[in-house]
C-alpha cells in the first residue's frame, strides 16, 4: 500500500469561537493531482492555510511524507518540501522578479539559486524576459506565473495552489492550468489544487473533493464529479 504523501484526518480549525472546517479527511498521493472545489467562503483558503500551522488545526492529524506535521512551526514544515502559492498571488510588488524568484528558494533553504532558476524560466519563459522588472509591472496572469515560479524555486514535493485562476482571463487561465498538468505529467509534481473554478480543475484533477460549508460533502475522480448532477447543478451550469 502507498501512504498518501499528504493526509488530513478530521481536521477542525476555527476562527475565534466560529468553526471554519469540520472534521476534513483527506488524501494527496504523491504523483497525482488533487482537486478541492467549493464556493466561496466555504473554507478552501482555511484548510490550505492549516497545513501550513495557521491557523492550528484544532482537531485532527496532518502528516505529510511520513511525519505528523500538526504541530510543526510554518517555517519547518515549508523545509519538508511543501510550497504553497497563495490566494491574491502575494507577490512582492516592489522587488523585482527575479528577486521575488530567490525569496522562494531561500525560503525553503535551496540555495542552488541559478539552477532552480534556469528551471523556472523554461518552465515560464516570459518571467526570463521580465527579470529584472518589479513584481507589480507585471499583469496578473504574469504575476501568477511569478507566484507559482517563486513556489517551483524550492523543488517541493508537494505545492499546493489557492486559486490560481482567479481574477484571469479565460485565455490566461487555460495557459496556467496547462503549465500545472505539464509540472504534474513531465516532472511528476505532486499538486493540492484549490479552485473555484470547477470545470478546469475537475478536468485536471486525478482525484477531487468537494467542500461546502466546511466539511467535505463528495469527493470521487475529477471525472466522475464532472458528470456529478450534484456538482453540475452545483458548479458547473450556469456558471
Ligand atoms: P474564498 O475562495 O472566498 O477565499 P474559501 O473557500 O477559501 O473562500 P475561507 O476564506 O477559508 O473560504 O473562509 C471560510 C470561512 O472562514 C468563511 O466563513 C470566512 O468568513 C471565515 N474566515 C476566513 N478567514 C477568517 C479570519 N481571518 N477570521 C475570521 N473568519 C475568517
Amino acid at each position: 500500500m502507498n501512504t498518501p504523501l499528504l493526509s488530513l484526518q478530521g481536521i477542525t480549525a476555527c476562527y475565534g469561537n466560529i468553526t471554519a472546517l469540520h472534521g476534513v479527511s483527506l488524501d494527496v498521493p504523491a504523483g497525482q493531482i488533487v482537486t478541492l472545489i467549493g464556493a466561496n467562503g466555504a473554507g478552501k483558503s482555511t484548510l490550505m492555510m492549516t497545513i501550513f500551522g495557521n491557523p492550528r488545526a484544532r482537531d485532527g492529524r496532518i502528516h505529510f511524507d511520513g511525519r505528523d506535521i500538526t504541530d510543526m512551526p510554518t517555517h519547518e514544515i515549508a523545509r519538508l518540501g511543501l510550497a504553497q502559492s497563495p490566494e491574491g498571488r502575494r507577490i512582492f510588488g516592489r522587488m523585482t522578479v527575479e528577486e521575488n524568484l530567490r525569496m522562494g528558494a531561500e525560503f525553503a533553504g535551496n540555495r542552488d539559486y541559478e539552477r532552480e532558476l534556469a528551471h523556472v524560466t523554461a518552465i515560464f519563459p516570459r518571467l526570463r524576459e521580465r527579470l529584472h522588472q518589479r513584481g507589480g509591472t507585471l499583469s496578473g496572469g504574469e504575476q501568477q506565473m511569478l507566484a507559482i515560479g517563486r513556489a517551483i524555486m524550492s523543488r517541493p514535493k508537494l505545492l499546493l495552489l489557492d486559486e490560481p485562476s482567479l481574477g484571469l482571463a479565460p485565455l490566461v487561465v487555460k495557459q496556467i492550468f496547462e503549465v500545472i498538468a505539464d509540472l504534474n505529467a513531465r516532472e511528476g509534481l505532486t499538486v493540492f489544487l484549490v479552485e473555484q473554478n470547477a470545470f478546469h480543475a475537475l478536468r485536471l484533477a486525478h482525484r477531487a473533493y468537494v467542500m461546502v460549508n466546511g466539511a467535505i460533502t463528495l469527493s470521487g475522480t475529477g471525472q466522475e464529479l464532472l458528470a456529478s448532477p450534484e456538482v453540475r447543478a452545483a458548479y458547473l451550469e450556469g456558471g
